[in-house]
């Protein structure tokens, strides 16, 4: 019989892991799905990693992982890609805001052939009025950056064992998992879901951890910017012709002395340019730091008693 696996990255998520874990065994167990979740505890300030060890030890079909600090959502998926041995893998977050009956669609298509079901928001639930622009302006630029459409994607999918091997294969450490998926290219549809409301708790990302992601990936999944830099140098280059034109026709006419304010605005527009290249050409610098550093995407500091010993060392693949 064929095995799912459910990943479920859990950050301060306490209130949530028994509750998840209940409405996912039962909805498993009626389906008659083989099945193991994997819980991976983001360096959680709270009781979350305890929660999942008393799980676990109720359900030998339920393990878990600690981090030893907070590594961030994707380091979370691949952890949890890591530790599973399902022939179909789904990633899930554990506040319940992907609904679990949409397993059940995914398990169904995946039964078909499919390799990729890539779980589409048919509507972005209850979020604030800031979330929502930045999100919704973070969307807009990636989907523009990677040619793929973002807005309604999510990391709620499922994937075959080959397309998981695929991605643990990747030698890179800073990943977008959501766009990976896309990237890998194999069979693959869609399954739309209504984002429910949050269980227990609150969101866990700030503004400023968001902006943070949304510069990472970008960075990390396209070279566009970089080749903005060189759009905007021509652009420049372009208005210094002209400049140079009229400043040349003024000289010949005998008018050149004024022009100080051409002089400020030109000084304050290349300028601008310039650094703001030299910032995104920093950002690539330290993606390329980052990677050519090799750390490991995260550190498992401890494991629940049923998975295997090895798997504390698998990080460092
Ligand atoms: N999460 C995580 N590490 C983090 C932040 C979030 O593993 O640093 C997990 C979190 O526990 C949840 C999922 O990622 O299962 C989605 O987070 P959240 O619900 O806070 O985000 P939202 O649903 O508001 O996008
Ligand atoms: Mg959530």
């Amino acid at each position: 019989m064929a095995l799912l696996s459910i990943v479920l990255p859990s950050y301060n998520e306490e209130q949530n892991i028994a509750n998840t874990a209940q409405v996912l065994t039962d909805l498993l167990e009626q389906e008659k799905i083989d099945y193991e979740l994997v819980f991976v505890s983001d360096g959680s300030k709270d009781a979350t990693y305890e929660e999942i060890q008393k799980v676990a030890e109720k359900n030998p079909k339920i393990k878990g992982a600690r981090f030893s600090r907070n590594f961030g959502k994707e380091a979370c998926i691949f952890a949890g890609l890591r530790l599973t041995i399902g022939d179909a893998v789904i990633v899930m977050d554990c506040d319940l805001q992907h609904p679990p009956q949409t397993i059940c669609e995914m398990w169904k298509l995946w039964q078909e052939g499919y390799e990729v079901v890539e779980g589409v928001k048919s509507s972005r639930g209850k979020e604030g009025l800031a979330y929502k622009l930045s999100a919704g302006l973070f969307y807009k630029i990636m989907s523009k950056l990677i040619k793929v459409d973002m807005n309604a994607s999510s990391d709620y999918k499922l994937l075959d064992r080959k397309v998981v091997d695929v991605l643990l294969g990747l030698p890179e450490r800073n990943t977008f998992f959501r766009a990976l998926t896309f990237w890998a290219g194999f069979r693959t549809t869609t399954v739309e879901y209504e984002v429910q409301e949050r269980a227990y708790g609150t969101s866990k990302w700030s503004l400023i951890s968001l902006m943070r992601y949304a510069i990472t990936n970008a960075t990390s999944f396209s070279t566009l910017p970089l080749q903005l830099v060189t759009i905007m140098g021509m652009v420049s280059i372009l208005f210094s012709v002209i400049l140079a034109i009229q400043t040349m026709v003024k000289y010949l006419c005998g008018s050149s002395v004024e022009g100080f304010t051409t002089v400020i605005l030109l000084i304050l527009i290349i300028g601008g340019f310039i650094m703001l290249s030299l910032g995104i050409i920093g950002h690539y610098i330290a993606r390329i730091y980052e990677e050519v550093k090799g750390r490991p995407k995260y550190i498992i500091s401890e494991v629940t008693e049923n998975i295997q010993g090895e798997a504390l060392g698998t990080w460092k693949k």
